[in-house]
């Protein structure tokens, strides 16, 4: 797909294939009255000034800004039913444990794959609209083998029909199910579900929820090694209802990522800076759960890569704007809108094993690009609760417009 974009009057954007850290957390190209050429879904060439002659579809920006399409690494898009009542009971002042996730597993199992896809399809759409062009999903609600695959197929349809690129994780290791003892399904895990899910190609990542009340630092181990072993990446859900260590094993397994980190203890930040491994931090889950809020600034301190993502699920992050993420980030965060804006682009890129495809508007990288309907990027997490995206460019193709005009393509 080619297209031209051109009338832009601030394009702001990371560059490389690296994700960027410590005092270069936030450290970004802007250009003025630019345009960014576009060629077999690709970027050809991004430049300032006079636009070069081009016969093929064209989006005039009108002065409007520019960045790389929204990168978010961490969400449970895929899942049926809602826990409204998990909602209403914290809206009580009762504490969540994280018990309401067997809740959607029982959803989850009880609906077909088709099912799970329907119910998907206009949430990402949300998300595109919002302007996200790449989103991580994980499975996790279905903790059998069959329902475990369901998921991951229904992700896999999902990609292939939505302009969306979507990134497949498994999570058989979210929860407990109730049927199995914890030694059987973790030997289930091992033994039975990596090995097919690394051999069908259907997941790219592994990862566990590391936490109190779930799986140990032990029983994490064991399943990312094995899941390593199986050639999937490493991921972990770490250390974000209490301080277990789950960092520190991140930092171990030289993870790609270590999502949540609440709770993370300074030798755990230490062993992520170490490893180089990517901090996906999750501000939604923050703000719902009322907990701490993460510790981006510890973190970048270190110069551990910080990324950004919505954990959008139905219990304790029913977020799926990234545009209030980056606003929880910089308000209640202490980071700048540049950190925030490297982090849901390159960064969530990284922390996702995309950097070197998605999350920077430069030649060779896929035409994904989000038109704001601002002056500049640090609009976008000011206008708090508003959607500023007006058009949302997909692998070179206008995905979404807020108000198509005759101009358009
Ligand atoms: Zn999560």
């Amino acid at each position: 797909m080619d297209l031209l974009v051109y009338g832009i009057g601030e394009l702001a954007t990371p560059i490389g294939q690296e994700p960027n850290r410590g005092a270069g957390q936030g450290e970004l190209t802007v250009v003025r009255d630019a345009y960014v050429l576009v060629r077999d879904g690709r970027i050809a060439e991004v430049g300032a000034g006079r636009w070069p002659r081009f016969a093929g579809p064209t989006l005039d920006a009108e002065g409007r800004t520019v960045t790389p399409g929204l990168v978010d690494p961490h969400t449970h898009a895929v899942f049926a039913g809602n826990r409204v009542q998990e909602f209403l009971a914290r809206a009580r002042g009762e504490k969540y444990t994280g018990g309401g996730i067997l809740t959607t597993v029982q959803a989850v199992r009880e609906a077909p794959e088709g099912e799970l896809v329907r119910l998907a399809r206009p949430r990402l759409l949300r998300m595109l609209e919002l302007g996200a062009t790449t989103v991580e999903i994980k499975s996790g609600y279905g903790l059998t083998t069959a329902d475990e695959l369901k998921m991951l197929r229904a992700i896999r349809r999902l990609g292939e029909e939505l302009p969306l690129t979507l990134v497949p994780t498994f999570l058989g290791a979210h929860a407990f199910p109730p049927e199995v003892s914890r030694e059987n399904y973790i030997r289930l895990m091992v033994e039975e579900m990596i090995p097919v899910v690394a051999g069908t190609g259907l997941a790219r990542f592994c990862d566990v929820f590391c936490d109190q009340g779930f799986y140990t630092i032990e029983e994490a181990r064991t399943i990312l090694l094995a899941a390593r072993a199986a050639g999937l990446g490493v991921k972990i859900h770490a250390d974000e209802l209490a301080w277990v260590g789950a960092a520190e094993l991140a930092g171990e397994l030289s993870a790609t990522s270590a999502e949540h980190l609440l709770h993370v203890s300074q030798s755990g930040i230490e062993a992520m800076a170490h490893a180089g491994t990517v901090a996906v931090l999750l501000p939604g889950t923050a703000f719902v759960l009322d907990e701490p809020w993460p510790p981006a600034r510890d973190l970048i301190a270190a110069g551990v890569p910080v990324a950004l993502g919505t954990d959008f699920n139905p219990g304790s992050s029913p977020v799926a704007s990234l545009p209030l993420i980056l606003a929880l980030a910089v308000l209640r965060m202490g980071m700048s809108p540049a950190e925030a804006l490297v982090a849901a682009t390159l960064n969530a890129a990284a922390a996702i094993g995309l950097a070197d495809r998605v999350g920077s508007l430069e030649p060779g990288k896929q035409a994904d690009l989000v038109v704001w309907d601002a002056e500049s990027y640090e609009e976008i997490p000011y206008w708090i609760g508003q959607n500023l995206a007006w058009a949302v460019v997909a692998r070179g193709r206008v995905g979404w417009r807020s108000s198509p005009t005759p101009s358009s393509t």
